[in-house]
């Protein structure tokens, strides 16, 4: 008989005393298609999301066929995953030897950049016995704000627009296509930052006076967390696709975009157990070196269940965790709603954690190394079905949609 895969079954029957990642390939699958048959236009893949081969597999599947890498590890692992795959190697900075060895050993035919010495050294370094490279693809990364988003991606990297006209130039000369692309910043809250950065991207090419042939508005897709309730994915898709047909382009340009967070966000979870409890705090298991790197260090909130095998009765409250290390810094403040009655020895589901969870662990303190195993059951949020509502985070996406 089929014996569900579920947190609950992972819990009763295993006891685990190191963390649990329980991945669903479904959820993977389903994403995949969403964007390869909604986007209007071509998605890749942001490697750096979670760079698990099981995952990049099912995207490919699910019909991803081009990936956005940022570094030579990544160019070197999606290309032993996916030899037909086409590899964007989209970090503005790169190191030489990086670039050389993608471009001769890997077919990487597409760089972003964002200055005129970034060029020289594409160019230099993909020439062959000296002659330039003819079938280069590249990328000028516009600064644009992340006013929108939960995290920043507007200081690192993009030229402003006032400064972008030579880095344009010095594209075009060198590039077979030129695109232009951006990062509205992660986590975009709302369809407008697309509409606002498309506006950027306009002004750029009125100004510079360039033939353009891609437009890359890159990742920031949102997933379901709880108190970030945003606009159907689809709208982000429609205000995307209305910016970009009225921008001053050729009919034949293309439009793209590098989903990493909405990809994978929903293909992972982990089950923890509570070691401890202070009052409101829960030590657990798996932490700020852990899958939580980001409910440390930017607050950020993953939605949570109590695995029990009778449900809790009791009401909710707000909890913090502290993980399993030594140092106080490995502390993840939520507030994170779980039964007034939760005590040592219950375990939890914390979900989301695909996207930037599970790619962030480290071996720290001796932490660290727990099972991950497929579970087939729903993502506890999911942005592309109907998930049962009971669950609190969907309820109140629900009612921010209606
Ligand atoms: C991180 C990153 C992405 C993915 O961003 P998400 O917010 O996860 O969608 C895409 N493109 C670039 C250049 C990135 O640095």
């Amino acid at each position: 008989m089929h014996k569900p895969s579920n947190a609950l079954g992972v819990a009763r029957d295993r006891r685990p005393s190191q963390p649990v990642t329980l991945v669903r390939p479904h959820a993977a699958t389903r994403a995949a298609e969403f964007f390869a048959q909604k986007f209007p236009g071509t998605s890749m893949y942001a490697v750096k999301a979670n760079p698990s081969p099981d995952l990049i597999r099912l995207l490919w599947d699910g019909g991803i066929t081009h990936y956005d890498v940022a570094s030579i590890t990544e160019v070197r692992l999606v290309r032993s995953l996916l030899p037909e795959a086409v590899l964007c190697f989209m970090h503005p900075v790169k190191p030489a030897e990086a670039i050389a060895e993608a471009y001769h050993v890997h077919g990487v035919r597409t760089f972003s950049l964002d200055s005129v010495e970034e060029v020289e050294k594409i160019v230099e370094v993909t020439a062959t016995d000296g002659v330039p490279a003819t079938d280069l693809t590249l990328c000028v990364r516009l600064r644009v704000s992340s006013a929108h988003s939960k995290l920043s991606l507007a200081a690192k990297f993009g030229v402003g627009v006032d400064e972008a006209a030579p880095v344009l130039h010095a594209a075009r000369q060198a590039a077979d296509a030129l695109g232009i692309c951006f990062h509205v910043g992660s986590q975009a809250m709302s369809p407008q930052a697309y509409s606002d950065a498309m506006g950027l991207v306009r002004a750029a090419i009125v100004s510079a006076g360039v033939t353009v042939d891609v437009i890359d508005v890159g990742g920031g897709f949102p997933s379901i967390y709880p108190g970030m309730e945003t606009a159907p994915i689809e709208r982000y898709f429609a205000v995307i696709h209305r910016a970009f047909e009225d921008l001053p382009i050729s009919y034949s340009a293309e439009l793209w975009c590098e989903p990493g967070r909405a990809l994978s966000a929903e293909y992972a979870s982990i089950v923890v157990r509570v070691e401890k409890r202070r009052d409101d705090v829960l030590f657990i298991n798996d932490g700020a070196y852990g899958a939580l790197f980001d409910a440390a260090h930017v607050d950020w909130r993953f939605p949570v269940d109590l695995v029990r095998d009778v449900e809790s009765n009791t009401k909710k409250l707000a909890f913090s965790f502290y993980g399993p290390t030594c140092d106080d810094a490995d502390f993840m403040r939520g507030p994170f709603m779980l039964p007034a009655d939760i005590r040592a020895g219950d375990y939890i589901e914390i979900g989301m954690l695909g996207a930037y969870g599970c790619a962030m662990r480290t071996a720290f303190n001796g932490f660290g190394n727990g099972e991950t195993l497929v579970a087939d059951d729903e993502p506890m949020a999911s942005n592309y079905t109907v998930t049962e509502p009971s669950r609190e985070v969907v309820t109140s996406i629900r009612e921010a949609r209606s």
